[in-house]
């Protein structure tokens, strides 16, 4: 088998050819069709995790060559003798988070948060990744049928899907616990929120160059003088005379201003 391998930190991955493995006991063999380029890759690469301010995680006890991917999809290609309910030539992504089986969060089933020596694929020291023709995946409840979803989408839920939606769970659990939290939405997500939708937040208004737009509406409400966007955003400086001359300055003093280039 072939595989992209870091054999010195942050230099550029090498192509190494080793013997292409066969599985004993419960563990499955994919051909790898999929595997995703996650931030922690390039972090892994460089040899630390940049903390900020200057402080750095070092990957100290990563042995190299090291075969990073931990979003991947594949073909299984071989099955060791004690696999069941898995046949040669199915697709699946592969679930990468997986522990050491016997440590306390392991018994809760939540490998993914392993204390006791996980085996991660990709990520773990010794445990080969997905940038290879191959991948070893240790036991079948590994693998996951990702149905219709596209491989490669497959691949990628892996890790950056699961991210999010783990965040997504969390966020119930705290807003059930009276803890303010809520997602971070795109633009888009803002205005088609139902809620935002509800209390009439976005509004339209003609720009006189960039046409129809979406504003936000006024967040207070008044009985006797309800707020109204009226004006769509202005362009840069267009009413710059208008607030000199109601703060007294002469149509003279302005010019000059302009002149001199301080507006
Ligand atoms: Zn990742
Ligand atoms: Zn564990």
């Amino acid at each position: 088998m072939q595989s992209q391998a870091i054999t010195e930190f942050g230099k550029p991955l090498q192509l190494i050819e080793t013997p292409t493995p066969t599985p004993a006991g419960t563990e499955i063999l994919l051909k790898v069709h999929n595997a995703g380029v996650c931030h922690s890759d390039v972090h892994i690469h460089d040899g630390y995790f940049d903390l900020g301010g200057g402080n750095k995680l070092p990957m100290a006890n990563m042995k190299l060559p090291h075969t990073l991917g931990h979003e991947i999809e594949g073909e299984v290609v071989a099955i060791g003798p004690d696999v069941k309910g898995v046949s040669v030539g199915q697709r699946y992504a592969a679930f990468p988070w997986i522990g050491c089986g016997k440590c306390p969060a392991c018994e809760r089933g939540e490998e993914n948060i392993c204390v006791g020596g996980p085996r991660q694929l990709g990520c773990s020291s010794g445990v080969a990744g997905g940038y290879a023709t191959h991948v070893m995946v240790p036991h079948a409840k590994y693998l996951i049928d990702y149905g219709k979803t596209n491989p490669a989408l497959g691949a990628a839920y892996m890790c950056s899907g699961l991210t999010a939606f783990s965040a997504m769970k969390k966020i119930g659990k705290l807003g059930a616990n009276d803890v303010p939290a809520a997602p971070l939405n795109t633009l888009d997500e803002v205005f088609n929120d139902p809620q935002v939708r509800e209390y009439g937040f976005p509004v339209e208004a003609e720009h006189p160059v960039m046409g129809k737009m979406r504003l936000v509406g006024s967040g207070v409400e008044l009985d006797r003088t309800p707020p109204a966007v009226t004006l769509p955003p202005p362009m840069l400086g267009e009413h710059t005379d208008e607030i000199l001359e109601n703060l007294g300055y002469e149509k003279a003093m302005i010019e000059k201003l302009r002149e001199q280039g301080v507006i």
